[in-house]
């Protein structure tokens, strides 16, 4: 829908509950759409800012319609909800953001059995975990924290095949990098919040459907009382158009830093798709147009926890927090293992150098047994881009 700008650039902030209409027979028709299309509605069903964010995204992802929502997380529970009742049974990749599968747990009390799959499979293993009752596959790709690529295209066929909802966490990939209704998934989730809103000042979480989910998405998010706010559709708004810029900075660095992380003594292994020693390297090339600013390391086992802790503390670029896709660079433990604790960085969009002299203090600075076996110097691996 077009909004008045009186003039100026930008669409401006709509603030508003109550839309007043014009006669009764006006307010009537509103109230029976049960997307809410028309306008005035009421502030819940979507301001013009809202509208305009959906039907952008909705065309990056060649989508039929999207469902704005007031975070990441409800886009997806407000998903997933729409389509399980009691008595089913859903396929969740296990490497799904943490929050997500707290939720799928919680669906037990309602009498919905989540069944976990490695992402590592493909779709014709998938085909076996499939039963009479299952109503829905969630992908997520790459994984959370440890960035395992799915095979989308052979999960997808066997589900569209099987007539399973399909529903993908898109998150990683914004609408540049990879559009799962492409490929066949039926509903496409993204966290505004990161590199779409892209400064840590919103969170948001956009729906993206296909014809035959929309409705059902869209009828979910009202029973459920969801919807985005004016001022983050506004920033998301914003974010979309500087994204591609954004994005090819944030890959840069990152690309740069796990050269220069490689290199470290301290560090056994970088995790990675654009790596090409990544274990699922390829089918990143074959599906995905780049990759972002996010990554993982695990230090070598001789690293303390106390070691890996004073390293994170000691660092003044990189701040302790959690999210990504902001302009700032982040980094946060994810795991603390025998093997090799595990962190994942976001690399902001500062200078490189800083970010490189700040890694550096802060491995100067770790107290630590130098590791007993000398490590074999590896080679560098090569960071091929898919055309
Ligand atoms: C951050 C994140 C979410 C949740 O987004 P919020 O907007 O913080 O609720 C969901 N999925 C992925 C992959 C994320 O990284």
């Amino acid at each position: 829908m077009k909004s008045p700008k009186a003039g100026f650039v930008n669409t401006p902030i709509y603030k508003g509950s109550t839309a007043l209409y014009k006669t009764v027979d006006q307010m009537e028709k509103c109230l029976a759409d049960p997307l809410k299309k028309t306008f005035p509605a009421y502030g819940r069903f979507g301001s013009p800012n809202v509208r305009e964010l959906e039907e952008e995204i909705t065309r990056l992802e060649s989508g039929y319609a999207s469902v704005c929502t007031n975070s990441g997380l409800s886009a997806i529970t407000t998903s997933i909800h729409a389509f399980v009742s009691s008595g089913d049974h859903i396929l969740v990749v296990e490497t799904a953001y943490k929050p997500t599968r707290n939720f799928c747990d919680s669906l037990s009390r309602f009498g919905v059995e989540t069944e976990y799959y490695s992402p590592l499979l493909k779709g014709t293993e998938l085909r076996k975990l499939i039963r009479e009752n299952t109503r829905l596959v969630y992908l997520e790709s790459p994984g959370s924290n440890t960035f395992e690529v799915q095979d989308v295209p052979s999960l997808v066929h066997v589900c569209v095949q099987l007539d399973v909802v399909t529903i993908m966490d898109n998150t990683w990939a914004t609408p540049l990098l990879f559009n799962p209704l492409k490929v066949g998934v039926d509903i496409c989730i993204h966290s505004a919040t990161k590199y779409i809103s892209g400064h840590s000042d919103s969170i948001l979480g956009v729906v993206v459907c296909n014809e035959s989910t929309y409705a059902r998405v869209r009828a979910e998010a009202i029973a459920l009382g969801q919807c985005g706010s004016s001022d983050d559709a506004y920033t998301a708004l914003r974010g979309l158009k500087t994204l591609p810029i954004r994005l090819r900075e944030h890959e840069n660095r990152a690309i740069e830093l796990c050269r220069w992380l490689q290199k470290q003594p301290l560090v056994q292994n970088l995790i990675y798709p654009g790596l090409s020693d990544h274990p699922q390297h390829e089918i990143w090339k074959r599906d995905y147009r780049g990759a972002n600013g996010v990554f993982s390391f695990r230090f070598v086992p001789s690293v303390s926890r106390e070691c890996a802790i004073q390293f994170l503390e000691s660092l003044s670029r990189f701040a302790l927090g959690h999210s990504w896709g902001g302009v700032e660079s982040l980094i946060v433990p994810v795991e603390f293992s025998s093997t090799g604790h595990l962190v994942r960085v976001h690399a902001g969009l500062e200078p490189l150098e800083d970010l490189i002299a700040d890694l550096a203090a802060g491995f100067r600075l770790m107290d630590i047994r130098k590791p007993t076996t000398p490590r074999k110097v590896e080679l560098d691996a090569e960071i091929l881009h898919p055309t």
